[in-house]
């Protein structure tokens, strides 16, 4: 496989740019691999600047859930461009994502649109804390949220502990006030609660995490944390920055049948441009500026042109019938496949997952929780990251990520990735 390019461009690019990259995973330093630089994309394949083209389990993340550069989107999109790219006042568009979100998931009776995950979590919980007049929260091991200092948490040792901040450059102040659960431990959420009864604005979660590898909630757990923060009068934050439009069109609140007190969404809804969102009962939205005292602004938000792509795939994903359907089929298989593959070979893995979303973990225990992820043998990841991305399949350069597929991946795609996957194992 040819990486010329990609190695030119590399060695530019870590002279003008931290690691070379603009957001740290993009470097591969966790699989020792030579970072393909992409040059474009089309449905379920994405070519590098050598043209070398692959399967794309990556999907940017999530956002591509139609698969890339979906023809209905671009020429929305270009139309948008005939218009203008920026106003910095209010558009049409903005109304209708607001109501289109508003008619797709109850919860969210208003919207505030932002320009990223970060911005939107970041901002719901400033809102949480605004709304109950209490400042600590509570947030899970192993579950990312953006990187705005107070939600950059590695776990105490106890649950009780107060965060310790996992980055430089993030006051332990920050952090002081964000109390770590452990996923699917309601005890652990219980413990917290019954410390400080009246000081907890809210639990923020992803309902299914995508960011320890996918973890999924146990049965009744999500249930259960609901009822705890209803009983101490704390918001429950979904964040459901990857699971919103991808489990359902409901997301992971509509699936699981539970009803968070704020949501907050990014990737897929902003159909590939940065976009985030966050969104509730209108009894807590009304305190975001300017009805309310609690300030949020974006010069950007609700650009015109990402409305135009966010709206459009919403569109697609709510109108077109047996797209769910078909992802849970994809992803299904997938699942299936490599679980085949590991027993014929002989191959100690884990495989969790839930509709288009898939981690291969490689251990032998069950994986329900950060810690229990953390004894996934990551060389090995590496070694099969290689063998995939030799093979012409483009997954996550991470242990600790989700495997995505698209309404574009077909039913070959798939097999032949599964048939890759087996020759790998077989070695
Ligand atoms: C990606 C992600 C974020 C951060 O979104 P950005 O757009 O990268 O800022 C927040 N929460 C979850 C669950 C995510 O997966």
């Amino acid at each position: 496989m040819k990486t010329k390019i990609s190695e030119e461009l590399r060695k530019r690019a870590v002279k003008v740019m931290p690691g070379g990259v603009n957001s740290p995973v993009r470097a591969f330093g966790a699989v020792n691999e030579i970072p393909r630089f992409i040059e474009k994309a089309k449905g379920a394949y994405i070519y590098d600047v050598d043209g070398n083209g692959y399967i794309d389990y990556v999907c940017s993340w999530g956002p591509m859930i139609l698969g890339h550069n979906d023809e209905r989107i671009v020429e929305e999109v270009k139309k948008q461009l005939e218009k203008g790219m920026s106003y910095g006042a209010s558009t049409r568009a903005e109304v209708e994502m607001a109501e289109l979100i508003a008619s797709l998931v109850p919860c969210c009776e208003q919207v505030r649109m932002v320009n990223s995950g970060t911005e939107a979590v970041m901002s719901a919980v400033r809102l949480a804390r605004g709304f109950t007049g209490r400042d600590k929260i509570i947030k899970f091991d192993g579950c990312y949220h953006g990187h705005s200092d107070m939600l950059l948490v590695k776990a105490g040792s106890g649950v009780l502990t107060q965060g310790i901040p996992g980055s430089a450059g993030v006051p332990e102040k920050c952090t002081a006030d964000t109390l770590t659960a452990k996923y699917n431990d309601i005890d652990s959420v219980r413990s917290i609660f019954e410390k400080y009864p009246d000081e907890i604005a809210c639990a923020v979660i992803e309902p299914v995490a995508g960011n320890m590898g996918v973890v999924l909630p146990e049965k009744d757990f999500l249930q259960k944390l609901r009822d705890i923060c209803t009983k101490y009068g704390a918001l429950l934050i979904f964040d459901e920055v990857i699971t919103g439009f991808r489990l359902g069109i409901d997301g992971a609140a509509g699936r699981f049948g539970i009803t968070p007190d704020l949501v907050t969404y990014g990737k897929i809804i902003g159909g590939g441009m940065p976009v985030g969102a966050y969104g509730g009962k209108s009894e807590i939205m009304k305190c975001v500026a300017p009805v309310g005292n609690v300030y949020q602004a974006g010069t950007l938000s609700g650009n015109p042109v990402a409305m135009a792509a966010g709206i459009t795939q919403l569109k697609i994903l709510a109108q077109e019938k047996g797209i769910y359907e078909r992802l849970e089929k994809l992803g299904e298989k997938l699942r299936n496949g490599i679980k085949k593959a590991a027993d014929d070979n002989n191959v100690k893995i884990r495989v969790n997952g839930i509709g288009s979303l898939s981690t291969i973990f490689f251990c032998e225990n069950e994986v329900k929780d950060y810690e229990s992820a953390l004894r996934a043998d990551t060389a090995r990841y590496s070694q099969y990251f290689s063998g995939m991305l030799e093979r012409g399949n483009y997954t996550a350069p991470s242990q600790f990520e989700a495997m995505f597929v698209s309404a574009a991946h077909t039913q070959e795609d798939i097999e032949k990735t599964i048939s890759d996957i087996e020759e790998i194992f077989g070695k």
